[in-house]
């Protein structure tokens, strides 16, 4: 399959791979928005959040949990972003699921909300 996060989750193609189990990688962003960007990458290819269903409800907390140990492994845990972007008009451009997790900044509070 022509997916750049199969291919990275398969390991046929480089990353930088933080964590990984048999379901899930933790890779860093190529292009960070934040002082630390790292995504939470299912192995299993589902597109995007429109296509889970009850089936996914053990992979969806999964991923916020491992987003949540993440985020105490790098150092960010007092303050961080979990994003999920949905479709184009979303900002989605790779089209397997992945989990932004984003943090790293220094001040007590932060200005920028959504
Ligand atoms: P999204 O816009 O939600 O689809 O997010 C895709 C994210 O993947 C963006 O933040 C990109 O910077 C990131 N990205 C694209 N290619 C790679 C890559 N080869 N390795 C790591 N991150 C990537
Ligand atoms: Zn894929």
């Amino acid at each position: 399959m022509d997916c750049i996060f199969c291919k990275i989750t398969q390991k046929q193609l480089p990353s930088d791979i933080v964590f990984e189990n048999n379901k899930m990688t933790v890779i860093t962003d190529i292009n960070p928005k934040a002082p630390k960007h790292l995504l939470i990458i299912p192995k299993e290819h589902i597109e995007s959040v429109n296509e889970l269903s009850e089936n996914n409800k053990d992979l969806i907390a999964e991923m916020i949990l491992l987003a949540k140990d993440t985020a105490r492994q790098q150092g960010i845990e007092k303050g961080y972003k979990l994003v999920f972007n949905v479709g184009r008009p979303g900002g989605q451009v790779i089209f397997h699921l992945h989990l932004h997790l984003l943090g790293g900044w220094h001040q007590e509070t932060h200005e920028v909300h959504i």
